[in-house]
């Protein structure tokens, strides 16, 4: 008989996700409106900050906020090897240069100090990646840029001169409800990108935001606008205002892009995020907590790190490791996995090791933490309609496997 199967990370849409969606596709204004503006403020209210922007993925975030800060060719941007293509991707399309910093020996985050030895008088930027929803170390990072003053050049770019020293920028694609030190992210970096793809924590089926803090709000305010801007074409008015009798006018003031979310979108994203709090994420705690549970007696498992006291951690993956294991016998567990009807994952090929950044001259030895984490991981179903006894069944696969 066929096992019952198990995805990797299904959605969750419930009858309020459909009822936000009927209601929206009923109401004549399908794109960008009501409900995006809307989600907009509620995202700013979870996270703590005067605005976000919405947009149709985090990727288009990273786009503009790059084209925002004036990058360019000649640059250079930090950001770690272990972690998805799109938050390097975006800084090859500006020309600027790619400069990892390898993640802290057995963890998954990248090591400030590392960030330390990479800044040079080129540093513009650095691009942080919460993996697997779990905080970096956001104050000694900033501590970081902070104490870099004197190598930088604030006088390249406008745009820098705001803060006089390198940006910092969360992708945090990973971590919409995490927490760091009692704040939100979101309310912690210069600039947090989220995403809501179909198999993050919080979904709008494509959709991403942006939202940023520690600037004064005249400032704010700019930046809010020139955001929107650059996510629609460059034009002086929303679709929405254009619309209305009498409002045809409108001006171009910027080659922008066209990055806007829907509003069909944000009216999934409405639904869920009445749903986060009190279901989604307590759901995916409980199933957390059941692989901690079965599978701390086995020496072999090395269970994720993210219990630290200052963080809130929002469960988005269950990155496991098995000491000792080599990559060729992890592959053969997670092909063993499939036939049983388990999907797993890998999170991440770190970058240096794909063929692109192979010929772009970067090498994976130069980053043995990322090499040595990634060898090891495996990333395990969770997602918030995972029963409990699937959970032990992936278990006792995983404790057969390693035997
Ligand atoms: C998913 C993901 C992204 C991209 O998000 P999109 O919304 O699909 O653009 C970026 N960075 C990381 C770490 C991700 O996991």
């Amino acid at each position: 008989m066929q096992k019952k199967k198990i995805p990797f990370s299904p959605p969750d849409i419930s009858a309020k996700e459909i009822e936000e969606v009927t209601d929206t596709l009923k109401s004549g204004w399908i794109t960008t409106g009501p409900k995006v503006c809307l989600f907009e403020q509620k995202i700013a209210e979870y996270c703590n900050t005067k605005n976000a922007i919405c947009l149709y993925s985090a990727t288009a975030g990273l786009e503009i906020l790059l084209r925002l800060l004036e990058i360019k060719e000649g640059d250079e941007i930090i950001t770690t090897p272990y972690t998805f293509a799109a938050t390097a991707n975006v800084i090859l399309h500006t020309g600027a240069k790619v400069v990892f910093a390898d993640i802290h020996k057995g963890g998954f985050n990248i090591n400030p100090s590392e960030i330390d030895n990479k800044i040079t008088e080129k540093t513009k930027a650095v691009i942080t990646v919460d993996f697997a929803g779990c905080p970096v170390e956001y104050d000694k990072i900033i501590q970081v840029l902070e104490e870099s003053k004197q190598k930088y050049n604030p006088a390249a770019n406008t745009m820098q001169t705001l803060l006089d020293r390198p940006f910092l920028i969360s992708d945090a694609a990973h971590s919409f409800g995490s927490s760091y030190k009692g704040k939100m992210v979101g309310g912690i970096a210069d600039f947090t990108v989220f995403s809501f793809h179909a198999v993050k924590n919080l979904t709008t089926a494509e959709g991403g935001a942006i939202t940023f803090t520690n600037f004064e709000s005249a400032i704010s305010e700019e930046i809010s606008r020139n955001l929107k801007l650059l996510s629609l074409h460059g034009q002086s008015k929303d679709a929405f205002s254009k619309m209305k009798a009498g409002g045809w006018q409108y001006e171009i003031v910027t080659d922008g892009y066209k990055y806007n979310m829907t509003d069909i979108s944000a009216a999934i994203g409405l639904g869920q995020l009445s749903r986060y709090e009190n279901e989604l994420l307590p759901k995916r705690k409980a199933i957390y907590e059941k692989y901690v549970s079965e599978l701390s007696s086995e020496q072999r498992f090395i269970l994720p790190p993210f219990s630290e006291n200052d963080i809130r951690y929002n469960f988005h993956l269950f990155p496991l490791r098995i000491k000792g294991i080599s990559e060729e016998q992890r592959n053969e567990i997670i092909k063993s996995a499939a036939e049983e009807g388990i999907a797993l994952n890998v999170h991440f090929i770190p970058l240096p090791m794909h063929p692109l950044y192979k010929q772009l001259g970067y090498k994976i030895s130069n980053y043995p933490n990322a090499y040595e984490t990634f060898k090891q991981e495996i990333s395990l179903p969770i997602y918030t309609k995972l029963s409990l006894e699937d959970v032990s069944r992936v278990c006792d696969f995983l404790k057969k496997a390693i035997h």
